[in-house]
């Protein structure tokens, strides 16, 4: 099913852009912020990617197996099927950088300007943002969808770029394959928002049969993948962080054994404020409680949080967690 015009237009006003048939780039809002010397992600703080370099990236903008309740997505542009007449990685690459550019050019101070400019951007950061360096491929839709989700990486890996996978774990013969052709990301995460079926059932709303279990299957999986893994937790206020959850996840952290665990806090933005309000955001106090039963649980510490993004990671060794050099 191909972008509809419509689609298309309402998607461009919230601040995407469209490249080739299935794929999208969207400013993040820490990547402005960076830009402004206003702070940076937590994923800049925990793992030392740039916020300011990263390109927020989508390459099956409507494809995806699921409806979760808490997603800020538009869900009516959500198609399940794998991602038709894929576009090259190399097409895609070159598209994200250059619109990324051109959604920068707002921000740029221009020199000899008799209007007063009201960009507060810091412009060594502005310039070297022309020139993104890190790929974050979770702006939208299931990436895994798209059957060429392997050679994207390889791609922005022979750029000299890091790239960050989040999944829905539906897909676990492409993460095999992934793992198999050498092509896993700098980092793949896995979103694990559920602690049993039946949760999962009311949460996801998964046009695939057997999700859960799928999803199981794909936790088996990243126990031997031996590279950077996280298991990914978005948790909502009397929903799924109640405390008979904690063992539940706690096994199913001790089945997926990731590099890291990441324990955070709802936002109620963009399309899930229809589902879900303000009052089921949990606060940092509440994550960070919530984050160290989980560790009891586990046998893992709580290594750092992010206050403002109300998110704490879970590991064994902070030493594990900036990137180095030969991890790309
Ligand atoms: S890594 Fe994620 S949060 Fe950080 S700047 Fe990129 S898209 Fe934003």
């Amino acid at each position: 099913m191909a972008l509809s015009k419509e689609a298309k237009k309402e998607l461009e006003k919230e601040g995407y852009r469209i490249i080739g048939n299935h794929s999208a780039v969207k400013i993040c809002r820490w990547t402005k912020k960076s830009i402004r010397d206003e702070g940076v992600c937590f994923k800049e703080q925990f793992y030392g990617i740039k916020s300011h370099l990263c390109c927020q990236m989508t390459c099956s903008l409507i494809n995806c197996q699921n409806h979760c309740i808490h997603c800020w997505r538009n869900l009516r542009y959500t198609y399940s099927n794998e991602v038709k007449d894929p576009d090259s990685p190399k097409e895609i690459v070159d598209g994200c950088i250059q619109a990324q550019r051109k959604l920068l050019e707002g921000f740029k101070i221009l020199p000899e300007t008799k209007y007063k400019t009201v960009s507060k951007a810091n412009m060594k950061k502005w310039e070297e943002a022309q020139e993104p360096m890190h790929f974050s491929i979770s702006l939208s839709g299931e990436p895994t969808l798209y059957s060429k989700i392997g050679e994207l990486i390889a791609e922005i890996r022979s750029r000299g770029k890091t790239s960050f996978l989040v999944t829905n774990g539906l897909y676990p013969e492409k993460i095999k394959e992934l793992a198999i052709k050498k092509q896993l990301p700098t980092q793949l995460t896995v979103s694990v928002n559920s602690p049993n079926k039946e949760l999962y059932v009311k949460f996801h709303r998964s046009s695939k049969k057997d999700a859960w279990e799928i999803l199981n299957e794909t936790l088996e999986i990243l126990s031997g993948l031996g590279s950077r893994t996280v298991f990914r937790m978005n948790l909502v206020k009397d929903l799924n962080m109640e405390d008979e959850h904690v063992k539940e996840y706690a096994e199913l952290i001790k089945k997926a054994k990731p590099m890291f665990v990441h324990v955070k806090g709802f936002v109620s933005v963009g399309f899930a404020r229809q589902r879900l309000g303000y009052e089921r955001m949990p606060n940092h106090k509440e994550i960070k409680n919530f984050a160290k039963k989980l560790a009891r649980e586990t046998d893992l510490k709580v290594l750092d949080e992010h206050e403002r993004s109300r998110v704490c990671v879970l590991g064994k060794n902070k030493s594990d967690m900036k990137i180095k050099t030969g991890e790309i």
